[in-house]
């Protein structure tokens, strides 16, 4: 029994190698392309961004677990083994980043934070008004372990926070919306959207000209989790007739974004290079290490994946 550790992103290997020894130290880990040996030794496959068509050929395969919290990519790998059990990554370090990244950008919008450079560069000392947190309407989409998080804790700094996903949730101090019957319901009271769904075929390019056109005039957009979910056409359309006032965009269709993409200059969005929370060396391979514990002595791991759902 091997396990295979593989990511194409360079760095990872010699970043979670160390760390997946030093939890698993009577464990044979090996690492994708120069050290796979016999593929049908390989059990456990512990991935970040595989390379297309390597799992399809590991025979003895029984799982698969991701390194990443999105497994989008994965799925949409025609050669992705999508019998075998798939978990991904929960790790606490990234809900933490990405919380602190949803209030920064909702407070940043709130406090009209992303007027104040143009007003510098004209020498205008001009403070600009806003709500009392109470009534200002924040919005989350997708209540799941990132989303519910980030709507508790802006809960909890006194914004009035409504949450929308599959199924019906219950969150102290958070109105919740479930299903797509209460979708325009949902949007019609969020003056700041924070978009945290996972991209699956339902959610793909959820974010249109209709949804867009059901949000109040002035409201904004903070997209964090795939560029999937939008429509950019929609989006800049929305922006440009005045009815969106700005979007903090972290995830993009195409990655890295092109020079030449219109969201880099446009004056109503902000561009962040998918940076809003990533896993963690240390803490996920300490995760990593309990679900390879559990695989061992005959468990399934934690946080599988639905693989018709999609998330
Ligand atoms: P999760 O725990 O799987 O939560 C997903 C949530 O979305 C669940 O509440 C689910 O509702 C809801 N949902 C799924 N499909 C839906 C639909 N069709 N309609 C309504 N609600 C739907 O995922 P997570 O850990 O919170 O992560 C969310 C996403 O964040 C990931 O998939 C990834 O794409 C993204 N992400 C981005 C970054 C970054 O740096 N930008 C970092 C990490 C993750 P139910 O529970 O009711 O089914």
């Amino acid at each position: 029994m091997a396990i295979l550790f593989m990511s194409t992103h360079a760095g990872d290997a010699e970043d979670y190698l160390p760390l997946l020894k030093g939890h698993l130290p009577d464990q044979d880990i090996r690492v994708w392309p120069d050290a796979v040996g016999d593929p049908a030794d390989i059990e456990i496959a512990v991935i970040a961004v595989p390379a297309p068509g390597v799992l399809a050929g590991l025979p003895n395969l029984k799982a698969v677990l991701s390194l990443w919290a999105g497994v989008d990519s994965l799925l949409g790998d025609p050669t992705f083994p999508r019998h075998i059990p798939l978990a991904r990554m929960v790790d606490p370090l990234l809900g933490v980043d990405m919380t602190h990244f949803a209030i920064h950008w909702v407070l940043h919008f709130h406090r009209g934070l992303h007027r104040y450079a143009a007003l510098q560069g004209r020498a205008e000392w001009h403070p600009v008004a806003y709500p009392e947190a109470a009534e200002r309407r924040v919005g989350i989409m997708g209540l799941g372990v990132l989303g519910s998080d980030a709507a508790l804790k802006l809960a909890s700094l006194g914004f009035a926070v409504a949450g929308w996903d599959a199924l019906a949730k219950s969150l102290a101090g958070v109105e919740t919306f479930a299903g797509a019957g209460r979708l325009s319901d949902f949007l019609k009271r969020t003056e700041i959207l924070v978009v945290l769904l996972p991209l699956t075929p339902e959610t793909r390019g959820i974010v249109n000209a209709e949804t867009l056109a059901a949000l109040p005039r002035g409201a904004f957009l903070i997209s964090l989790a795939r560029g999937g979910h939008i429509i950019e056409a929609d989006l800049l359309a929305a922006l440009d007739s005045g009815h969106l006032s700005m979007a903090l965009l972290d995830a993009f269709r195409h990655e890295p974004l092109k020079a030449d993409h219109p969201f880099w200059h446009h004056p109503k969005v902000i561009v962040t290079p998918h940076v809003a929370s990533h896993t963690t060396p240390r803490t996920a391979a300490a995760e990593i290490a309990v679900d390879v514990r559990r695989l061992l002595s005959g468990g399934m791991p934690r946080h599988l994946v639905d693989v018709t759902r999609g998330y």
